[in-house]
């Protein structure tokens, strides 16, 4: 592409990097940044900034949050007792939207990866296993997507678990294998968390 503008050119480069964003894409919206209310696009550069300097991850669950300890850990009437362990923030506002769990979550952060270089090091697992060390955990349930990382990580925390004694679920499969947790529609999502098997039975 030939732009006649360096700033252009600059912009338009940076927009590129978004996933799933080419050049010509970035054009297009580079350039209705620059055609919309100069003000607007002010608010986009303030909202990335401070998303970006003052977003914090809850100390809690790890979940992105603006506080220290995010809404749902800091909502004594949810019970702390059963946690429910995902992959990430997406995960978390899917089974929120069925208002079906009432427990705490544990986010990881991702998931075990050999090819992409995740190791259990790089999640939030010996966080997990230490919350559970300190005994007033009950219940882990595993709701991450059923792939071959999903399953290798449910079974790697597992293994993790085991000697604490403690009763680990996994959602009942109506999500299919595959499937991210974030596009399974709420009614299966919440009944597959309310009808959650033991992890033994899943293996
Ligand atoms: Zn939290």
């Amino acid at each position: 592409m030939n732009f006649s503008s360096k700033l252009l050119e600059n912009a338009v480069n940076e927009v590129s990097q978004l996933p799933g964003i080419g050049k010509r894409t970035a054009l297009r919206l580079v350039l209705h940044l620059l055609k919309q209310p100069k003000s607007q696009t002010h608010q986009l550069a303030l909202a990335l900034g401070e998303l970006v300097d003052e977003i914090k991850l809850c100390k809690n669950c790890h979940n992105i949050s603006d506080v220290e300890l995010c809404d749902i850990c800091a909502n004594t009437s949810r019970n702390s007792e059963i946690i429910c362990v995902v992959e990430d923030i997406r995960d978390v506002m899917a089974i929120e939207g069925t208002a079906q769990f009432k427990g705490l979550y544990h986010v990881l952060g991702g998931k075990i990866s050999p090819i992409e270089g995740i190791g259990p090091q790089n999640l939030t697992i010996e966080s997990l296993v230490n919350k559970v060390k300190l005994g007033t955990v009950k219940e882990v349930i595993f709701a991450l997507s059923s792939t071959i990382e999903g399953d290798t990580t449910n079974f790697y925390i597992f293994k993790q678990l085991e000697a604490y004694k403690i009763k680990t679920s996994t959602i009942a499969r109506g999500i299919s294998v595959g499937d991210e947790l974030e596009y399974a529609d709420e009614v299966t999502l919440g009944r597959s968390i309310v009808n959650r098997i033991p992890f033994e039975n899943s293996l």
